[in-house]
């Protein structure tokens, strides 16, 4: 399916239009990704900044990740839906959450990362690249 893709919130408060193809997309297994989704694992779409456009209103949680970096996660102040990260070792990338596209149908991770803090039911789908940790 060609972009734009178009998604948001679970209250609707957030809208946002992603008007380019990702440029990758990974299962992350790591516990902060547990923790945030409150689920067994994150969805991690990596695009341009420049690609997202987004109505309504955000707001921002910032945590220190492991690295070092600063990790800032945006969210609905509404219903706290988390819509995208902002990873802190790059300008102009953002991660967005794909489960909150209106159609995910065609959304499929390239690889699951940090499978050494997957939890133990979970089994990749056949061919998947799997890796420890961060992939690079
Ligand atoms: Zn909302
Ligand atoms: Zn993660």
């Amino acid at each position: 399916m060609p972009h734009p893709y178009s998604g948001g919130c679970q209250c609707g408060a957030v809208r946002y239009t992603l008007n380019a193809e990702p440029m990758r997309v990974m299962a992350c297994h790591c516990t902060e990704c547990q923790r945030q989704s409150g689920s067994a694992f994150g969805m991690s779409m990596l695009i341009k900044r420049s690609d997202l456009v987004v109505t309504g209103p955000l707001k921002t949680f910032t945590r220190t990740a492991d690295s070092g970096n600063a990790n800032t996660g945006a969210f609905c102040p509404e219903c706290g839906n988390r819509i995208y990260n902002v990873p802190g070792y790059v300008e102009d990338r953002l991660v967005l959450k794909p489960g909150t596209l209106d159609d995910t149908s065609w959304v499929r991770p390239q690889a699951f990362i940090w499978m050494q803090s997957a939890q133990s039911w979970v089994e990749p789908p056949e061919g998947m690249r799997c890796f420890d940790g961060q992939s690079t």
